[in-house]
């Protein structure tokens, strides 16, 4: 079975004027349909850059990016924006929810973007706040919930769109730690059920909580080494 997602030799030059700076130095990864993934550095070793990349969010200086059997190395940026927005699901650190909005509704968004109609974006919204356990809060504002469910709500604005892979960028970054376990265990049961999740921390204990964990300093990619600490 070919990889879901393949990258090879990926490296991103950044340049302002004279002064260039390498953030990626040829970056390789396979991951197979319904692994999970946790790619662990600390501040400056280019995970943002790397994420941006994997969520064709943008492109690499040089390199091979495979998704879902395209190449995407080389897309536009309209290109770009249609397979991101068929092919990944974000979670991100401040949940980036609409506060004025339901937790339904908030599920809803990215189908009304995509065109779907009221009754069909409501049962898949409904569906998919039910399989992250928040089948009684769905009626609920961010407000009213807490860090937790929030992060719930946008895990499950992430999976509505039914995404090749779940990228979650430092999910529990702003969380406790019941917090971070809740979400945690969802991610665990997300994959228990077939899904494929990239994850970014800076937290080894986060990271160990995945199948295959990768280190990432100055901006390659390596073994995670057991007691890093970040
Ligand atoms: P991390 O997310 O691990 O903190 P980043 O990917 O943000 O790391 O950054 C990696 C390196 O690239 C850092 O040295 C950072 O200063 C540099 N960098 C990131 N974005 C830019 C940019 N837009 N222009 C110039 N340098 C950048």
């Amino acid at each position: 079975m070919s990889p879901i997602l393949s990258l090879r030799g990926i490296r991103k030059t950044y340049s302002n004027g004279s002064i260039s700076l390498e953030a990626l130095r040829g970056i390789d990864l396979d991951v197979e349909e319904g692994d999970y993934v946790a790619i662990m550095g600390p501040s400056g070793s280019g995970k943002s850059t790397l994420m941006h990349i994997l969520g064709c969010l943008d492109i690499a200086t040089s390199g091979h990016y495979e998704l879902a059997g395209r190449d995407v190395s080389t897309l536009s940026e309209g290109q770009l924006a249609e397979v991101r927005n068929r092919s990944i699901g974000f979670v991100f650190q401040q949940f980036n929810l609409l506060p004025s909005m339901t937790a339904q509704q908030n599920v809803e968004l990215p189908l009304v973007y995509a065109g779907v109609g009221r009754a069909e974006r409501s049962a898949r919204a409904r569906e998919v706040l039910t399989a992250v356990g928040l089948a009684d809060r769905m009626a609920h504002r961010p407000g009213e919930l807490s860090g937790g469910q929030q992060q719930r709500v946008s895990i499950a604005r992430a999976l509505v769109n039914n995404p090749d892979i779940l990228l979650a960028d430092e999910p529990t970054g702003n969380l406790d730690s019941a917090s971070t376990e809740d979400v945690l265990d969802l991610l665990s049961g997300l994959h228990a059920r077939g899904r494929t999740i990239i994850l970014i921390t800076h937290e080894h204990d986060v990271a160990v909580r995945s199948v295959h964990q990768y280190s990432i300093r100055d901006g390659l990619l390596g073994p995670l080494e057991t007691g890093t600490l970040g």
